[in-house]
């Protein structure tokens, strides 16, 4: 499998992204994943990603485009393919990644749009929990862990995104209408776009990818 989920913050890409790659054994990229890592190892990398990603904006295009590239390159994705999860974000991003799969000789197959509109966005967001360990996902009202303030896949404490206060998900909402719906353009033209209603639960709108690619 070698697809990219593009979509607005909030509308499940995470979620897809890990259900995926959990029952079909895909490598998932998650770009802000990989950044959130960073900022906990406190490298370099995770300090200059955090003065972006704090006030909702996207962190430059060269770092972002390396780091992708060193994780693209790596000897799973070439036996198994990928899932993109929040990147490409900016047309520069999405050329810099054509030419690097060009190189490893592995074309893209679809570009999964996932669809929902603004008010459902925000109150997903505003009530999202993340595990600080292995990422798995929670939400406050739709999707509570069975302990309160821990994981259920590994126990570890679960905590509201820094980038999920109300400030920073309308400029994150306003990012990507200005830098990222331009990508699904992109793709659109290169005949690879579909568009998928992730209004639906997670269920639904896992089937219909796999429909899609399988
Ligand atoms: P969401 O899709 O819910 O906004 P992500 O976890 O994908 O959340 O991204 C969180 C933040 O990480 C973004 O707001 C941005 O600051 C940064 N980020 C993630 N991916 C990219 C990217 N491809 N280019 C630039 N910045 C990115
Ligand atoms: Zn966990």
């Amino acid at each position: 499998m070698r697809v990219i989920l593009i979509g607005p913050p909030g509308v499940g890409k995470g979620t897809q992204a890990a259900l995926i790659g959990s029952r079909k054994g895909v490598q998932t990229l998650s770009s802000g994943e990989i950044f959130r890592r960073e900022i906990e190892a406190q490298t370099d990398l995770g300090r200059l990603a955090q003065r972006y990603i704090s006030h909702g904006e996207l962190v430059p295009n060269g770092v972002t485009i390396e780091m992708m590239a060193k994780r693209l390159r790596e000897s799973e994705v070439r036996k198994h393919g990928f899932i993109l999860d929040g990147f490409p974000r900016t047309v520069k991003q999405a050329d810099a990644l054509n030419e690097i799969l060009f190189d490893m000789e592995m074309p893209l197959q679809k570009v999964f749009w996932l669809q929902a509109p603004d008010e459902l966005i925000v109150s997903r967001l505003s009530g999202r929990l993340g595990c600080t360990k292995c990422g798995a996902i929670y939400h406050s009202v739709n999707k509570p862990p069975t302990r309160e303030g821990f994981c259920d896949v590994c126990n570890s404490p679960i905590v509201v995104r820094s980038d999920d206060q109300p400030e920073t998900i309308r400029e994150r909402l306003r990012v990507f209408r200005e830098s990222t719906a331009p990508v699904i353009e992109y793709y659109k033209d290169l005949g690879l776009l579909v568009a998928v209603d992730a209004t639906r639960d997670a269920e639904e709108v896992y089937k219909e990818i796999i429909r899609e690619t399988d």
